[in-house]
């Protein structure tokens, strides 16, 4: 039949003595793994194609309700070089792959597979561009929770809904009161305007939003931080990422 198909490699496991098991996010047929035969071996026309964090087109068999296939050919499509020669931006990569595989289901059991796919490639155009990598980050993680269904509210207090807002709370989920807020410590007017933007932008919107707000690795920290607590996934590398950045 031979399918074909473009997605980003998530990841690769081991599997026998000289093959690997990848992981691909495809908008077409959402989280799939192909088994790439001797991709351990120096010799092998794939091996090179088969990089994680790289977005590759693959050449396989499809067949409906399986999730799993066996690779004919893979053909590199971007390679994102840079994500892999600089610490901290493939530190960053794996932060926004971490949240993308965590949170989408196998094959076509996600809906939200085709936006999914989109997003983490735009993202991760992003950041081999050079963009701000907590400021990326903080809209893509904005805008996976609204995909996710849980997404920040930012336009009143989440407990109260009265329309104001004092300081953003990554535990519940959004922007609260002055009564609300109990003894929180304040945040400013502008912090709280940025995460607006962000949260409303996400990285569907990011030159617009970018071009609105000064950035500040705050944004990442809350919005990662409320990811990870709303959707109950683990997040390793994003602790990785902040003591590289020295945030932790
Ligand atoms: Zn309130």
């Amino acid at each position: 039949m031979n399918d074909r198909v473009s997605g980003i490699i998530l990841k690769e496991t081991d599997y026998r003595e000289h093959d690997v098991i990848i992981t691909v996010l495809t908008a077409e047929y959402g989280k799939i793994s192909f088994t790439v035969n001797g991709a351990r071996k120096m010799s092998s026309r794939n091996a090179s194609s088969v990089l994680p964090y790289t977005m590759a087109e693959f050449e396989f068999d499809y067949k409906p309700g399986k999730t799993i296939f066996r690779l004919k050919r893979a053909r590199t499509l971007k390679l994102y070089r840079r994500l892999h020669e600089e610490l901290q931006l493939s530190s960053a990569a794996s932060v926004l792959i971490g949240a993308a595989d965590a949170l989408t289901l196998s094959g076509d059991e996600d809906d939200a597979r085709e936006e999914k796919t989109q997003l983490l490639e735009k993202a991760l155009d992003l950041l081999a561009d050079g963009e701000d990598a907590d400021f990326v980050m903080a809209c893509y993680m904005a805008e996976m929770m609204e995909l996710f269904g849980v997404g920040a509210e930012v336009d009143a207090c989440v407990h109260c809904g009265r329309p104001e807002a004092v300081v953003f709370s990554p535990e519940e989920g959004g922007f609260l009161c002055h009564e609300c807020a109990g003894n929180a410590e304040r945040m400013t007017k502008e912090e709280l305007m940025r995460l607006r933007r962000i949260v409303r932008g996400g990285i569907t919107h990011y030159k617009e939003v970018k071009e609105s707000v000064v950035p500040s690795p705050q944004d990442a920290w809350l919005l990662t931080d409320m990811l990870v607590r709303h959707t109950g996934i683990r997040l390793a590398a994003y602790t990785l990422y902040r003591k590289l950045n020295r945030y932790a």
